[in-house]
């Protein structure tokens, strides 16, 4: 069983970025990187910590925009639109989930499309579809840079994604294809799931229900991609899979921490610094190899 270990991924591609956000310093260029919250969910606060850590490792730029609880949606695209322009900023991300009395998707489309790090602004998401993206949702690009690191081609795989949000399920499902896997997605109202999962050669699961997936899901061999992250009672972090119950059966899984998560922060990273070449007109091969 191969272990796909997204924290020692991460940490090679950071030095990459180290480096690149180097080489553009010296042509007066950095990178700059802006996180906006509304209110003060935990999880998410957890979630831009690690962002601002592995953007100041990389010598990027960081600003944290706090907003209360009340921030109407006006004003939060008010914010959206001070750093859409604001020159020294490359990407705007807005930390979701949002307070209920605030529309997700409406702050997603404000964010103007070249600094749009997150790839979630339906422009984005529709160059994803054509396979033009410049920008996509940063785990599902996180996760094929991990497979492709472990030499895991997917052409030909009888790929199963299971969930189909905008930023997870869905665009894993796009790439997939774009990449030549045969794709299935399945979602809640899925009538039988292991039928789906227990033929796939790579799984994909994007839920959200801790251990959900067991051993009676899968079949011998299989690539088990856990995006899931959930706090049991205990608050131990844990996937979607049930990783003990599995992990004699699988030929590839990604732990949960340390598998997909570090990657997606590396691709937010990756994508910032793409943000502030293509804004300064720079070629990305001359930084990023
Ligand atoms: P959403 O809640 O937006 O979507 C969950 C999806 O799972 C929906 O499509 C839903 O179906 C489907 N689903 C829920 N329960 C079942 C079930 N029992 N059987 C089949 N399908 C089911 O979640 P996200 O996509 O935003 O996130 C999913 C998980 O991934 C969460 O744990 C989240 O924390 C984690 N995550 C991890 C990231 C990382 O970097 N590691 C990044 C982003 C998310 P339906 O559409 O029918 O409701």
């Amino acid at each position: 069983m191969e272990i796909l270990d997204g924290r020692q991924r991460s940490q090679e591609l950071t030095e990459l970025y180290t480096q690149a956000v180097e080489k553009l310093k010296k042509v007066s260029v950095t990178p700059k990187l802006v996180v906006i919250t509304v209110g003060e969910d935990p999880a998410s606060f957890v979630y831009v910590r690690q962002k601002k850590r592995r953007a100041e490792a990389v010598g990027m730029d960081f600003e944290w925009v706090t907003l209360g609880d009340e921030t109407s949606q006006e004003e939060l695209e008010a914010t959206i639109d001070k750093f859409n322009d604001d020159s020294k900023t490359s990407g705007i991300i807005v930390q979701f989930p949002l307070p209920n009395h605030l529309s997700e998707s409406r702050a997603m489309d404000r964010i103007a499309i070249e600094k749009d790090v997150d790839g979630f602004h339906y422009y984005n998401a529709g160059l994803l579809v054509a396979g033009k993206a410049e920008f996509k949702p940063c785990t599902p690009k996180g996760i094929l840079n991990l497979l492709e690191a472990h030499d895991i081609d997917v052409a030909g795989m009888d790929a199963v994604v299971i969930g189909r949000s905008q930023i997870v399920g869905m665009p894993i499902a796009i790439d997939l294809i774009h990449h030549n896997a045969t794709v299935t997605v399945c979602h809640s109202r899925t009538k039988d799931l292991k039928f789906h999962t227990q033929r796939a050669d790579l799984i994909v699961v994007a839920i959200g229900n801790a251990h959900m997936l067991d051993a009676s899901y899968i079949k011998e061999g299989t690539i088990l991609i856990d995006v899931g992250i959930n706090r049991l009672d205990d608050g131990k972090l844990v996937g979607d899979v049930d990783y003990e119950d599995v992990k004699d059966k699988v030929k590839a899984i990604t732990p949960v921490p340390g598998g997909v998560g570090p990657m997606t922060v590396a691709m937010l990273m990756e994508q910032t610094i793409l943000a502030a070449i293509r804004q300064h007109g720079l070629d990305s091969r001359e930084f990023l190899g």
